[in-house]
């Protein structure tokens, strides 16, 4: 039986070609620095959201819609506050190893304000963070159950290794980098780029030279 495939409604964009309010705060291709000082390449390719309706009509795993990764505040940067709004594209990597989170407790589980995709310029970020690559979430509740406790944290944090044996999950404590209200979990500096994505230049210098 032939069945009409779904489109994913939402356009690719490559970030060095957006407008320059947006390329000032997104810094497609560009470089941070995590804090042991190793530079990492941010992403370059994006999918535009154009509205919040459609943040939250469009699921990019079964229980995870756009619109949960897009909670931000003051702290992000002024034109990121606005429609039209710009998720990494490997933002529905992390919804699909999310999914599969969920799968595993049963039930709801909610990202936090601030807690999905945070651009390089949100105030909230300091150097190379996960949140800016689209690949990592704080996670405050699960069903009825608020991280705010060692035991709920912990307990939270082994299942998501259980089912993602590669996650990253925020030590415990009170401290700056740590955590104490919420289960931060992310996939590391993932960059997604979609086959529909424009190649690079073909630098036959840079090839050449061993890196
Ligand atoms: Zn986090």
């Amino acid at each position: 039986m032939a069945t009409a495939l779904a489109t994913f409604p939402l356009r690719l964009v490559d970030g060095r070609r957006l407008e320059r309010r947006f390329r000032d705060v997104l810094l497609p291709g560009g470089i941070l620095c995590d804090h042991a000082g190793q530079a990492r390449v941010l992403p370059r390719y994006f999918y535009e959201v154009e509205s919040w309706e459609q943040a939250r009509d469009t699921y990019l795993a079964p229980h995870f819609s756009v619109s949960e990764f897009v909670h931000t505040d003051v702290r992000e940067a002024p034109p990121l506050r606005l429609f039209p709004r710009y998720i990494p594209c490997a933002t529905v990597l992390l919804a699909m190893a999310l999914e599969l989170f969920r799968d595993a407790v049963g039930n709801y589980v909610y990202i936090g304000a601030n807690g999905g995709y945070c651009s390089p310029r949100h105030a909230g970020v300091g150097g190379a963070s996960p949140h800016c690559w689209g690949t990592a979430a704080n996670i405050y509740r699960v069903g009825d159950t608020y991280l705010d406790s060692q035991d709920s944290i912990v307990r939270y944090a082994e299942i998501a290794r259980a089912v993602m044996p590669t996650v990253w999950t925020r030590p415990l404590g009170p401290e700056l980098a740590k955590t104490d209200d919420h289960l931060h979990l992310d996939l590391g500096y993932v960059v997604s780029t979609p086959r529909e994505a424009a190649g690079e230049t073909y630098n036959l210098k840079l090839a050449g030279d061993p890196l």
